[in-house]
């Protein structure tokens, strides 16, 4: 069910500490760590700590938790320096663009020049 933690879910896993990560900021519902495979100088994702396939989903059912993960997005871009170079934010959504993870998360990408290294 949307929310619940997913047994086979690598973000879910994460949240709960089974696996490590990089922290950077967190708050009781959002949580954000550094990307593994880092495609800029500063990589970082946010994730609402509750389970939804994606943006989209989490953003129907919990508006309120969406419009706190893009807060804290850009708390991240501001503790990161990455404001005034600019950064962007990517919500790939669907296997054919790029998702891997199906957990809500927004990519935090800034630094270097812009340009994003291959995968
Ligand atoms: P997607 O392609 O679904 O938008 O992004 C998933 C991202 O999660 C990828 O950039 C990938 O490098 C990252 N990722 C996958 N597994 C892990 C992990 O175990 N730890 C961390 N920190 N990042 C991960
Ligand atoms: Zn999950």
């Amino acid at each position: 069910m949307a929310g619940e933690a997913q047994v086979d879910c690598v973000f879910c896993k994460i949240v709960a500490g089974e696996i490590p990560s990089t922290k950077v900021r967190e708050t009781e519902h959002t949580l954000a760590f550094r990307d593994i495979n880092p495609q800029m100088p500063t990589h970082v994702l946010v994730v609402p700590k509750a389970h939804y396939p994606n943006a989209a989903a989490l953003a129907e059912a919990d508006p309120r938790l969406a419009g706190a993960v893009l807060a804290e997005a850009g708390r991240v871009a501001e503790e990161e320096k990455v404001v005034d170079s600019g950064y962007r934010l990517i919500f790939n959504t669907g296997a054919g663009a790029g998702q891997t993870v199906f957990h809500a998360h927004v990519h935090v990408l800034g630094g270097g020049n812009g340009e994003l290294h291959e995968k």
